[in-house]
Parts: C-alpha cells; structure tokens; sequence
C-alpha cells in the first residue's frame, strides 16, 4: 500500500496533511499524485468523496513551491475552474488547509459577491485560483487578472460545466491560458462533449 511519504511529495504538505487527519492516499490520489508529479495531463473519473481535491490540489501545490517564484500582480499561476460556487468554496477550503504552511496565496472568484472587492484581492496576483467560469471572464474583460501565466489549470466536475451551459464560457478561457501548461480534466462521467471539451483544453 502507497502511504503519503511515498509520493514524493515535500515535507511541508506531509505536515499539512497529517494536520488534517489524512491517513493513506484514497486509489484516485495513489493514482493521480504521481502522474501529476511527474508533469502529466490527467483525464479522471471522479465523484465527489472520491479525494479528488486532494488528488490535483496536493501535487499542484508542491509543483508551485517547487518554482520558487511569486506571481505577477493580477497574474495567476494556477486556475481550478469549477462548476458553482459552493464547490468552489470547498476547493478553495480544502486547499487553504494544504497551504497553510506555505507561501502558497488562493483566491476564489464566485458570481453572487463583490466584483470589486474581487478584483483587488487578484491586484497582488494569486498562486491558485479558484473560480467559476462566468466571474472568471467578468474579472478578464475588466483587466483585473491575467490568465497567461496560467501554466496549470484544473477542471473539476467538467460534466456539470457543460450541463449548466459553460461551453462558451469554456472555450473563451482555454484561449487566455499560458503555454506549454499542466491541465487535469475531472467529471463524474465521461460523455462524448467532455471529449470534445478536452480537446480544446489539452495541448
Ligand atoms: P473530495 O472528494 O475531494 O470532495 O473529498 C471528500 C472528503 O474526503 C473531504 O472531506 C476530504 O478532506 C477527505 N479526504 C480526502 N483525501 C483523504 C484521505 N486520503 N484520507 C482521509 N480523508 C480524505
């Protein structure tokens, strides 16, 4: 059986998650983790209680501190686009837990709250954002973030994106990403439009 230490991961998320009580890697993390350390795209069936945030959020993390740079104000290093707010939030609360002894700063933009104060919390640039794909174009056409920086990107819960009509949205912001990139693709099913949607994602 893989244990944490095993997956290479830098000793300061080995602390985090020994803080929040994980104890083995679930099979999504044993699998995605190294395919993620090693610089892989991932493509995942995934439901939520699977560990899935883990299973991006962990190798994603220590990628960025193995860079050893800071953003650029109102550059992002890393976008986790996901379907509603409330997962959003959830990404975002489970990455603060990884992050806390780091460096490491995340922002969320979520429709229903203050574009403004959104806006100026992206000025002093963001190592991980995690956001909704409608605010997400909002806060582009304003020129209050950059996404070309962006060299890794997650899709969490891809299938759901497409059932609430993202698609356009979708396709507008695989063209601001920077290049050559990471991207991870998770849905809880894999219909041919997730196909397709990946396609316009993965180099
Ligand atoms: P998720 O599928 O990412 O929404 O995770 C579901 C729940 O499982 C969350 O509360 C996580 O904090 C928790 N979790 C993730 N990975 C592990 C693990 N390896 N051991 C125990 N709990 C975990």
């Amino acid at each position: 059986m893989t244990n944490f230490t095993d997956l290479g991961l830098t000793p300061k998320l080995l602390e985090s998650i020994t803080a929040v009580g994980y104890e083995t890697p679930t099979p999504i993390q044993e699998q995605a983790i190294p395919l993620v350390m090693e610089g892989h795209d991932v493509m995942g069936l995934a439901q939520t209680g699977t560990g899935k945030t883990a299973a991006f959020g962990l190798p994603l993390v220590h990628k960025l501190m193995q860079e050893e740079i800071r953003p650029k104000p109102k550059g992002v290093r890393a976008l986790i686009l996901a379907p509603t707010r409330e997962l959003v939030n959830q990404i975002a609360d489970n990455l603060r837990q990884y992050v806390k002894k780091t460096p490491i700063w995340v922002n969320v933009v979520i429709g229903g709250q203050s574009i403004n104060k959104q806006a100026q919390a992206l000025a002093r640039g963001t190592d991980i954002l995690v956001a909704t794909p409608g605010r997400l174009l909002d806060l582009a056409d304003r020129k209050a973030l950059y996404l070309d920086t962006a060299t890794f990107l997650v899709l969490d819960e891809a299938d759901q994106m497409l059932d609430l009509g993202f698609i356009h949205s979708l396709r507008q912001i695989s063209k601001m990403l920077g290049t050559p990139r990471q991207t991870m693709l998770f849905s809880a099913t894999m219909p041919k439009q997730v196909e397709d949607l990946s396609k316009a994602f993965f180099e």
